[in-house]
C-alpha cells in the first residue's frame, strides 16, 4: 500500500506533476485522495502490472555500467527478468518497479518505513493471467525494438525534470524514453501507455505538452547530450504494439497548458486555503468548481464513467457520496498537522519556523506577491522561466 508522498501548503497547489495533472482535470475527488491526502490503499492491479512492465522495458535498454553489454537484450533473458521482477514483487520482496528489496539490511539499518505494496486482486490467480500477459507484450516488444535497441541510438531512460519556478507554478514527471541518434541533431520521446491514446490527447493532450516543454527545459541545462531538435512524439502503446504519433505542441498549446493549471492552482487555494482571487481568473469554472471553492470541499466526477478506469479510492467516492467524509479542507488541515506533529517528534527541527501557523503565515505573504504579478501573454514570457539556463550559459561564454 504505497502512494505519493504528501504535499505541504507550499507546493499543494502550484506543484503539478505530467500524470497527476491530468488526474486533477478528470476528478478533484481522486486527485484529492490519491495525490493530497493519500490514504493507505490497495493498488489496482492494471496499475503495478504497468509499473512492473515499465521497468523490465527499461532493462532491455540499459547496458551493464562496466561491460557495456546490455544483459537483457535476448529474448529468454528479458522473460527471465520479467518472471523475477513480477512474481518477486506479488510475493512481497520488493516494489512493483524495482528490484530494491523491502527488507534489505540498508532498509533495516536505516528503519526505513517502505511497506509492501497491497493490490486488489479482482479474482483468484489475477496475478498468474497477468503474469502470461506480461510474456506476451514483451515478446511482441522485444521483437520490434531488439533492431531498434542496437541501431546507435542514444537513450535516456526515466528521464525525470523538475521546471522550478514557472509563473508561480513548478512542473515535474518523468519521461519513459527520449531517443537520440547517433548524429546527435535529431530526438524523440516515447511515452508508453497501457493502451491506446484517442486522437484529442494525441493532438493537444497537456501531458506530452508537458514532455515537450521538459525536454526543452533538459536540453537548456545540459541534460541532453547535444544539442537535438525534437522532431517527434509518440505514445507507445504496449498492448498492441503500436506507435502513435503526437503533433508536436505550438504556442497556443503551451498558452493553453499554462491557463489550464493556474485554473488548477486558484481552485485548489480556494479549496483548501478559501484564499479567493479576482473574477478574471474563475470565470470560466463550472458551477460545480466555484461551489466546491466556497464550501471547502473537493467534489467527485459523478456519475462514475471512464474516467473511474483504474481510480483506486472508490470506497472513499461512495463513502462521500453518503456524506461520510470530512471536507476537503478540513481534512487537509488535519493531515497536514498530524504529519507535521510526526515529523518534528522524529527530527531536529526548529519547531518555530515549521509550525504550521507560521508555515500558513508565511505563504499566505507569498501568495500575496505572487497575485499582483503580471500573467505572462507571450510566448517568448511564458518560455523564459523553461529557457532560462541555456540563456544564462551563453551570457557567460559571451562575457
Ligand atoms: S470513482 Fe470515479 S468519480 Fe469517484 S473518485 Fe474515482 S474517478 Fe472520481
Amino acid at each position: 500500500m504505497r502512494g505519493p508522498r504528501p504535499k505541504g501548503p507550499r507546493t499543494v497547489t502550484s506543484a503539478w506533476s505530467a500524470t497527476g495533472a491530468g488526474v486533477a482535470l478528470a476528478c478533484s475527488f481522486r486527485y484529492l485522495m490519491e495525490s493530497i491526502i493519500p490514504e493507505p490503499t490497495p493498488s489496482n492491479p492494471l496499475a503495478v502490472w504497468g509499473q512492473a512492465l515499465h521497468y523490465v522495458f527499461q532493462l532491455f535498454y540499459t547496458p551493464h555500467p562496466s561491460t557495456g553489454n546490455y544483459p537483457y537484450a535476448k529474448l529468454e533473458a528479458l522473460l527471465a527478468i520479467w518472471g523475477r521482477v513480477w512474481l518477486g514483487a506479488v510475493n512481497k520482496e520488493h516494489p512493483y518497479n524495482s528490484l530494491r528489496e523491502f527488507r534489505s539490511p540498508y532498509n533495516q539499518a536505516l528503519k526505513n518505513p517502505m511497506q509492501p505494496e497491497e493490490v486488489a486482486w479482482e479474482y483468484e490467480g489475477q496475478h498468474w493471467t497477468l503474469y502470461q500477459e506480461g510474456i506476451k507484450v514483451l515478446t511482441a516488444f522485444h521483437a520490434q525494438n531488439e533492431e531498434r535497441r542496437r541501431n546507435g541510438t542514444i537513450r535516456l531512460l526515466e528521464q525525470s525534470f523538475t521546471i522550478r519556478r514557472w509563473h508561480g507554478l513548478e512542473l515535474h514527471g518523468v519521461i519513459d524514453r527520449i531517443d537520440i541518434r547517433a548524429e546527435k541533431e535529431k530526438a524523440q520521446l516515447v511515452d508508453y501507455k497501457n493502451g491506446r491514446l484517442v486522437v484529442p490527447e494525441l493532438e493537444s493532450g497537456i501531458q506530452l505538452t508537458i514532455y515537450q516543454l521538459a525536454f526543452f527545459h533538459l536540453r537548456a541545462n545540459g541534460q541532453i547530450p547535444g544539442q537535438p531538435s525534437l522532431v517527434a512524439m509518440f505514445a507507445y502503446n504496449y498492448r498492441r504494439q503500436e506507435y502513435q504519433r503526437a503533433r508536436l505542441r505550438g504556442p497556443d498549446d503551451v498558452g493553453q497548458l499554462f491557463w489550464t493549471l493556474l485554473q488548477l492552482r486558484v481552485y485548489w487555494d480556494g479549496v483548501l486555503f478559501g484564499r479567493e482571487y479576482p473574477p478574471e481568473f474563475t470565470r470560466d469554472m463550472t458551477n460545480l468548481k466555484l461551489r466546491d471553492m466556497k464550501s471547502g470541499d473537493a467534489s467527485p466526477l459523478l456519475p462514475r464513467g471512464d474516467h473511474c478506469r483504474y481510480c483506486r479510492v472508490f470506497q472513499q467516492c461512495r463513502e462521500w457520496e453518503l456524506g461520510k467524509r470530512p471536507r476537503a479542507r478540513e481534512a487537509y488541515a488535519e493531515h497536514y498537522q498530524l504529519r507535521q506533529a510526526k515529523r518534528m517528534e522524529l527530527q531536529r527541527v526548529i519547531p518555530i519556523a515549521s509550525h504550521p501557523l507560521v508555515v500558513n503565515e508565511a505563504d499566505r505573504y507569498r501568495r500575496l506577491a505572487e497575485l499582483v504579478r503580471p500573467v505572462p501573454m507571450t510566448m517568448e514570457e511564458l518560455m523564459a522561466p523553461i529557457l532560462a539556463p541555456a540563456k544564462a550559459r551563453s551570457r557567460q561564454k559571451a562575457s
